[in-house]
């Protein structure tokens, strides 16, 4: 008899949880869900899932407002689109409707619902009963921080873990945060009516993307009527009639925001209170879970994935650590994981999809020793029969073509970027993507104008054709 219940058990069953179960299934093993919640996790629930279709419903609404550019006349257009929210609410069961513990279940993994804690670690206690596995992957993801500013107390304020919930698209809003979270809101709420203000920290919007793409979306978003303040210090939030009022200080000033509704969108905190984490030897810190590479934690038998661990915080980056870790469960040789070719996107409109590195960052890296191609989108055919304004592909290389980082601003951008990322994580120079037929007209004709660029700088280098142009006395 074995000493253990489980191979594997897995706490947590979001993204990570599902990626680890799964690919621990197929490898044979035997494995357990623990769920403090319900399965699905922040992306089904509370992220990505419902953001993405609030924002498709506001996307329908704003092609409404502006058919007329087209040369289609829409008439008494309402102003505010409440049934978005009841649209979201039902793509949530949707999804959720594939993930639920029956059919988990039937894939031959168990699940137990309820709120534990490790003993040791190879014990954790679960509801009285002592459960007892050979490793564990710790994927607990994380929750909205909560910054308590003045008065914050009288407030109900609202956090994506609440924001879908509302039944009607609030007159005003105002969101504290300028990143990816409170972006993809503004715009969602603003389309589908609100008025709406954004609270930064900084002079623009989402700190952790390449300067000029953020300015771009942040330029559209303000066309779209979202109002920006940056603001050195929230001084006191209160209720004021049916409003709250927000009191900021600005770098002159002191200003006040009206607003019906404000939703805190100021970061992440890690999900590891109440494990025990301590009793079985694992270390963490305010920001998370201390992994290393192979995404195993101090304890060698315990490994954590996804927002739990405090770094990237993507599902689609919780299910590459998930892999990570199961794999290294059983692999006498340990897998590593890679972070130079982290893609994401922020679902804004036009969208705003990176990897790699941003210009700023390749600069500072490599003392500006890199090569910058970029083509607008609205340069090419498609822009046109689209009537695009803004947006553009931009691709940082070094001097043999090799892909350093890139950014795409328009529609799709979050499609577009993965052929520029199949390049860079297989290390083949971008120069070679201009070999490609690539369909006409597509917004890809920006992805091809940069990689032409990089193709013509790598031809006008060439060491015979500079020897040629010498002969022919070209400068
Ligand atoms: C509004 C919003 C939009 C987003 N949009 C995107 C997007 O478009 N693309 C993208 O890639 N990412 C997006 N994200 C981020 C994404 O949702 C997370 O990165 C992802 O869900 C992390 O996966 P995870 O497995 O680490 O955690 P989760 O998916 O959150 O799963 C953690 C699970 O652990 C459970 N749990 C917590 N504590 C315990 C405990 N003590 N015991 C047992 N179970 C516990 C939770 O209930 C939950 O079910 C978005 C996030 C937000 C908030």
């Amino acid at each position: 008899m074995t000493a253990y219940d489980y191979d594997i058990v897995i706490i947590g069953g979001g993204s990570g949880g599902f990626t680890s179960s799964a690919l621990a299934k197929g490898l044979g093993k035997k494995i357990l869900i623990i769920e403090k919640n319900k399965l699905g996790g922040e992306c089904t629930w509370s992220g990505c899932v419902p953001s993405k279709a609030l924002l498709k419903a506001s996307e329908t609404v704003q092609n409404l407002r502006t058919a007329q550019k087209f040369g289609i006349e829409i008439n008494n257009i309402p102003e505010k689109f409440d049934g978005a929210l009841e649209y979201t609410r039902n793509i949530i069961q949707k999804v959720y409707s594939g993930e639920t513990p029956e059919i988990v279940k039937e894939h031959g993994i168990d699940v137990k619902f309820g709120d534990g804690e490790f003993l040791d670690s190879h014990t954790f206690i679960l509801n009285g009963e002592k459960i007892r596995s050979r490793h564990f992957i710790i994927s607990t993801g994380s929750s909205p921080k909560i910054i308590h500013f003045n008065g914050l107390e009288n407030i109900d304020y609202l956090t994506n873990e609440n924001i879908f919930e509302l039944e009607k698209i609030p007159e005003s809003l105002a969101v504290i945060g300028a990143g990816p979270i409170g972006i993809e809101m503004a715009q969602a709420f603003r389309r589908l009516g609100s008025e709406v203000t954004v609270i930064m920290k900084h002079d623009r919007i989402l700190m952790n993307d390449d300067e000029e793409a953020a300015m771009a979306v942040m330029e559209s978003l303000a066309e779209e009527g979202i109002k920006f303040i940056k603001a050195d210090e929230i001084s006191e939030l209160k209720k004021e009639n049916n409003n709250i009022l927000i009191k900021i200080k600005t770098q002159n000033n002191t200003e006040s925001v009206a607003a019906e509704k404000l939703m805190l969108s100021v970061g992440r905190v890690p999900n590891t209170k109440g494990l025990s984490l301590e009793k079985a030897g694992v270390e963490y810190s305010e920001k998370g879970i201390h992994v290393d590479n192979t995404m195993k934690t101090t304890t060698p038998n315990i490994y954590a994935c996804g927002d739990v661990t405090g770094k990237y915080q993507f599902s689609h980056m919780a299910e590459y650590e998930a892999k990570i870790a199961v794999l290294n469960t059983v692999l006498p040789i340990k897998k590593k994981a890679d972070y130079s070719s982290v893609p994401w996107c922020t679902f804004t409109d036009p969208e705003l999809a990176h990897t790699g590195m941003t210009e700023e960052e390749a600069k500072e890296k490599h003392s500006g020793n890199i090569r910058v191609y970029k083509h607008n989108f609205k340069d090419t055919d498609r822009g046109k029969t689209d009537s695009v304004k803004s947006g553009f592909c931009k691709v940082i290389c070094n001097k043999k073509g090799f892909i350093l980082g890139a950014q795409v601003v328009g529609a799709r951008a979050g499609e577009i970027i993965h052929g520029i990322q199949y390049l860079k994580t297989l290390k083949i120079p971008f120069y070679k993507a201009y070999t490609a037929t690539h369909i006409y007209p597509t917004y890809y004709d920006a992805v091809k104008h940069t990689a032409k660029m990089c193709f013509l700088d790598r031809v006008s280098n060439n060491f015979f054709v500079k020897l040629i142009k010498i002969f022919k006395g070209d400068k």
